[in-house]
């Protein structure tokens, strides 16, 4: 198979790029995964730059060409199993439980390890723009204890039903209710959606549920049992 030769997305290191799976194998995206985009999807993606990003779904999940081999088995060996562990949880509680009445929902996440499921989000987040746009979060990623997290970011996390499409994109502005600017970078992986706020390029701090941020700076060891209390995203907001 033909290598992607470039830039790491998280160090920035020149040279074969190897491919990142979003979400991990371990959450169920393989080669048997069938992933549709929708209209909602193109409409959400209509602003986003996917520019020197390749987009590869068929044969083995859906995922980029993005990370240095060093930086995607750092990701695999410190990050990957915590988030795969909850994101499965998620995703049967959801299957279970999701009723399309539902607001919101709350989730309870035992031995839930935030740091290191925080970093593999911001990961991907490194993975679907284009390398050097996250460049302040490199030193974040690439020590796992590290919790000096870019105060200029808000991390959003919603459930949204599993029907929904996957698929991701990069940075895009976009307008609020009230005509307030938005810069965000937007992830869509079945049972969950995350959104990632620029707030140095937002004129007004986003007023919805769901806030995860606080998860970004705590402790590497810290083990506890939570229970999230997610918003649900609407598929034709
Ligand atoms: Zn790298």
């Amino acid at each position: 198979m033909r290598k992607t030769i470039g830039h790491c997305h998280v160090c920035g290191k020149y040279g074969p790029l190897t491919f990142e799976h979003i979400p991990p194998q371990s959450a169920g995206n393989t080669n048997k995964t069938k992933i549709y985009r929708s209209e909602d999807a193109i409409s959400r993606l209509r602003q986003g730059n996917g520019e020197g990003i390749h987009y590869q779904q068929s044969q083995r999940g859906m995922g980029y060409d993005a990370l240095c081999n060093s930086c995607n088995s750092y990701f695999g060996r410190h990050y990957v199993p915590e988030f795969s562990r909850v994101f499965n949880q998620l995703n049967t509680i959801v299957i279970n439980e999701l009723k399309p009445e539902y607001q919101s929902l709350a989730i309870q996440i035992p031995s839930f390890r935030p740091l290191a499921f925080c970093k593999q989000i911001i990961s991907n987040f490194c993975t679907i723009n284009k390398a050097g746009a996250l460049s302040d979060c490199k030193d974040y990623l690439l020590n796992k204890e590290e919790r000096n997290f870019p105060e200029r970011y808000r991390l959003y996390m919603a459930i949204i039903g599993k029907d929904s499409t996957a698929t991701s994109m990069g940075w895009s502005l976009t307008l609020g209710n009230s005509g307030e600017i938005r810069a965000l970078t937007y992830l869509c992986m079945p049972p969950i959606t995350l959104t990632l706020y620029d707030m140095d390029r937002c004129s007004a701090m986003p007023v919805i549920a769901g806030d995860m941020t606080s998860i970004s700076t705590t402790a590497w060891d810290e083990i506890s049992d939570v229970t999230l209390t997610l918003p649900v995203e609407s598929a034709s907001k």
